[in-house]
């Protein structure tokens, strides 16, 4: 079977979150298993781009509006992430650094998708499966099946729409459907929801198959997607939950290059020690505290904003006998709010604002506890990789956390949970997490040792993909 991916992240060529991670990963474990599964995604200009080799595949030209725009097709020549890598530029609308941000994403994003289109139309013979991920490349459904310049021949693709995160929708006025390619103007309702263009629900609507990263999230949606619940609830027939994985070759702790000390179930006292010191003697904090990390955006998703006044009612609670250490970026006023507390708890807590994948995976690894208080998490990589690495998640009972983390009081529990995304529930987790470092020891290593022995790589989900294909 021949699975295309259309995606606007893939880790190594360009990554903002799980998105990036899940395609960088899901295709070369399809590809493992047998079948043939490539990815397009668009051509920033990321450092990727610049140390690998290219060929040209493709060059075509397509309408954006009134505006004729050219377009290429590259692929990377060694194959070297496990799967065929296409990049699609159109100058002066993808050529640029950062992923998303820009006042004219969805120019971009339609843009790349009209490519997308244009260029598979061109095949010679036609993919099997087209898998969108996200609002990015909602449209492509649509276009596919209802654009006159594609529906003859892309029209009886089966397709498949993976939700990773319902928040984003990539919603626009009707003023631009200009945009789209010249369509049978009696399916316009396949674009809208709440009178305005909507990729995602759009996606939604026109595709053989919906899925999401987590069961909980599945069901979550159907009570708060923003604004997209009741479409969720009619559509859940041809919805599902795929837990994501985990690229276990490139998140082993045992070989991971980014860490100062590798280790495994057998050795991790040791090693996370090491990791621990390199950090703490970076950071300024104590490597005999109990050193407690979040990293991600600082988005009210995340409950980033609760983070200030968490970790200060965390140090004066417990007499400063912990250090907190975060690493992300996002929202301007938790950026600012966490740096400053930074001079005020100098040593038992310090940030890293911006986006570092080494230090990330060197947080993961020389950590004690990661804590996620998400208000909504999809899936969430983070804690799985905290487990992968021997590092206790203290979590929000939500969607695929609630999923993945069992609590230490339940029958081999893994984590530490909580109910509420609240300063309060926040600090008393903190108190139950001092509690294992301080005076469960042995259970705190137990646990330790069998969460990175649990197997949450790809192999499961992408076979799941695959069946699901065929029912597509
Ligand atoms: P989301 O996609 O909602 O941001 P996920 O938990 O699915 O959250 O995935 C987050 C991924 O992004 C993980 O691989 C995490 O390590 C990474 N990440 C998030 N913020 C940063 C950062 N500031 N620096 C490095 N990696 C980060």
């Amino acid at each position: 079977m021949e699975i295309i991916h259309v995606a606007a992240e893939c880790y190594p060529v360009a990554k903002a979150g799980g998105l990036g991670d899940v395609v960088g990963a899901l295709p070369k474990y399809q590809n493992q298993l047998g079948e043939v599964a490539k990815v397009v995604m668009p051509m920033y200009r990321t450092k990727f781009l610049y140390d690998n080799e290219w060929e040209l595949v493709h060059e075509g030209g397509q309408y954006l509006g009134p505006q004729f725009f050219h377009y290429s097709v590259i692929r990377e020549k060694t194959n070297k992430l496990g799967f065929d890598l296409f990049l699609v530029d159109v100058n002066g609308l993808l050529d640029r650094e950062k992923i998303y941000g820009y006042s004219d994403d969805t120019e971009r994003f339609i843009a790349f998708q009209v490519a997308v289109c244009d260029w598979i139309n061109q095949w010679t013979s036609l993919p099997d499966v087209i898998h969108c991920h996200d609002h990015h490349t909602g449209l492509i459904p649509f276009m596919a099946r209802y654009c006159y310049a594609f529906r003859d021949r892309l029209g009886g693709i089966p397709s498949v729409l993976t939700v990773h995160n319902a928040q984003y929708q990539g919603d626009m006025d009707w003023g631009k459907s200009y945009l789209i390619p010249a369509y049978d103007e009696w399916k316009s309702g396949m674009l809208e929801w709440n009178n305005r263009i909507n990729p995602l629900a759009s996606a939604v609507k026109c595709v053989s198959k919906v899925t999401t990263v987590s069961n909980s999230y599945l069901e979550e949606m159907r009570h708060a997607a923003n604004g997209l619940e009741n479409l969720f609830e009619y559509e859940k027939g041809k919805c599902s939950g795929i837990l994501n994985g985990i690229d276990n070759q490139l998140w082993d702790p045992a070989t991971d290059p980014m860490l100062a000390k590798n280790f495994d179930a057998e050795t991790f006292e040791k090693g996370k020690r090491k990791n621990k010191k390199q950090l703490c003697e970076q950071f300024g904090l104590d490597p005999e505290k109990p050193l407690i990390t979040f990293i991600g955006r600082l988005v009210g998703e995340k409950a980033a904003d609760l983070l200030p006044e968490a970790i200060s009612q965390s140090i004066y609670q417990h007499h400063g006998h912990v250090s907190f250490l975060v690493l992300g970026s996002g929202d301007p006023e938790v950026e600012g709010r966490l740096d400053q507390l930074k001079y005020q708890f100098g040593g038992y807590f310090n940030v890293y604002i911006g986006y570092s994948e080494a230090l990330s995976h060197m947080l993961y690894a020389g950590a004690d506890f990661l804590l996620m208080p998400s208000r909504v998490e999809p899936c969430g990589l983070n804690q799985l990789y905290a487990l992968r690495y021997g590092t206790v998640p203290m979590v929000r009972s939500t969607g695929g956390l609630k999923d993945t983390v069992t609590d230490f009081g339940d029958w081999q529990g893994i984590g530490i949970r909580f109910n509420e995304a609240s300063v309060w529930d926040i600090t008393y987790s903190v108190g139950r997490a001092l509690d294992l470092y301080n005076n469960k020891k042995d259970l705190f290593n137990w646990m330790r040792g069998f969460m990175m022995k649990i197997d949450h790589s790809w192999e499961n989900a992408a076979e799941r993909y695959i069946q699901l294909y065929r029912t597509a």
